[in-house]
C-alpha cells in the first residue's frame, strides 16, 4: 500500500516535470536524505535544491554558449603561461575576465606579433564572458567581412549587423594579415561602428594602429575605426619571441632548413 510520502514524491516528481526541470526531482530525494541526517531546516532543503537546478542550468548554458560561439580551439585562463608573457599583467586579465567592461560596452584589444598569446587571451576572456551568460560570437576579421558580404549581396546587411548585436560580445580576431578592399573596409566599418557604445568587441591584431591604414587601404577610415574601438577599451601589447616556437630557434625550422640546403 502506497504511503503518504510515496504520493508526496510522485507529486514532487509530476511538479518537476511540469517545470521542465527534471534535476530537481533527483535533487530533492538526494538533498532529503542528507537534509534529515544533518538536521537542515525546511529553508536550507528549499534553498540547497533550486541551488542545485540553478548552478546546473548555468553550467548548460555556458556550455551551449560556449558551442555556439564557434571559438577554434578551447583556451583558458588557467592554461595561459603569464611568466612567459610578461606584458600581460595577470591582476588585469583576471580583472577583465570578471566582466565589467561587458556591462559599459568596453572592448579589449590584443596587439603584438604572431604567437604572443593574442588568440589565446582573447578565447579565455570570451568563453569567461559566456560562463557570465553572455551571448558570444568569435571569428576572424576576413571572417566577419565575409559574413558581412553574403548578408549584403543578399539585401539582409542590417538584418546581419542585427544578429551581430544580439551578441552581448564579439571576437575579431586577426585584424591585418589580409588587406581589405574598399568594400569590405567599408562593411568592417560598419560591423564596429554599429556596436560602438552598446556592445562589446575583443580584438586581436599584429598590427599597431599606426600601421592600420594598410590594411584598411584608407588613413581616415583606419583613424575612425580606431578612434570608435579604442574610445572605451583597454588596449594590451604583447610582446616576445612566439610561444609556438619556444622551443625553436629560427634556423631548425624546416622552410629555413630547406633554404640552407638550396644554398
Ligand atoms: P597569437 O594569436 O598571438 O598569434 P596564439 O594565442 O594563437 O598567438 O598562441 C599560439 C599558441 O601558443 C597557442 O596554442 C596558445 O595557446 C599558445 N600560447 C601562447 N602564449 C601562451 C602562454 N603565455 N601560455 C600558454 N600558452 C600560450
Ligand atoms: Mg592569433
Amino acid at each position: 500500500m502506497p504511503t503518504r510520502t510515496d504520493d508526496t514524491w510522485t507529486r514532487v516528481e509530476y511538479l518537476a516535470r511540469q517545470l521542465k526541470a527534471p534535476r530537481i526531482r533527483d535533487m530533492a530525494r538526494r538533498l532529503a536524505d542528507q537534509a534529515a541526517q544533518d538536521g537542515w531546516t525546511h529553508l536550507d532543503y528549499l534553498a540547497a535544491v533550486l541551488g542545485s537546478e540553478v548552478a546546473a542550468r548555468e553550467a548548460s548554458g555556458a556550455g551551449q554558449r560556449v558551442r555556439a560561439a564557434g571559438f577554434p580551439a578551447r583556451k583558458t585562463l588557467t592554461d595561459f603561461n603569464f611568466d612567459h608573457q610578461p606584458a600581460a599583467d595577470r591582476g588585469q586579465i583576471h580583472r577583465l575576465a570578471a566582466g565589467g567592461y561587458l556591462t559599459e560596452a568596453g572592448n579589449i584589444v590584443f596587439l603584438g606579433p604572431p604567437g604572443t598569446g593574442k588568440t589565446h587571451l582573447a578565447i579565455a576572456l570570451a568563453a569567461e564572458a559566456c560562463a557570465q551568460g553572455v551571448r558570444v560570437a568569435f571569428d576572424t576579421a576576413a571572417g566577419w567581412v565575409t559574413r558581412l558580404q553574403t548578408a549584403h549581396q543578399i539585401g539582409r546587411l542590417a538584418a546581419e549587423l542585427r544578429k551581430a548585436h544580439r551578441h552581448g560580445l564579439i571576437v575579431i580576431d586577426e585584424v591585418g594579415y589580409l588587406p581589405f578592399d574598399a568594400e569590405a573596409a567599408n562593411l568592417f566599418f560598419q560591423l564596429v561602428t554599429s556596436r560602438y557604445e552598446r556592445s562589446s568587441i575583443i580584438l586581436t591584431s599584429n598590427l599597431a594602429f599606426s600601421r592600420w591604414g594598410q590594411v584598411f587601404g584608407d588613413q581616415a577610415v583606419a583613424a575612425a575605426m580606431i578612434d570608435r574601438i579604442v574610445h572605451h577599451a583597454e588596449v594590451i601589447t604583447l610582446k616576445g619571441a612566439s610561444y609556438r616556437l619556444r622551443h625553436t630557434t629560427i634556423e631548425t625550422l624546416p622552410s629555413m632548413a630547406a633554404e640552407h640546403k638550396t644554398n
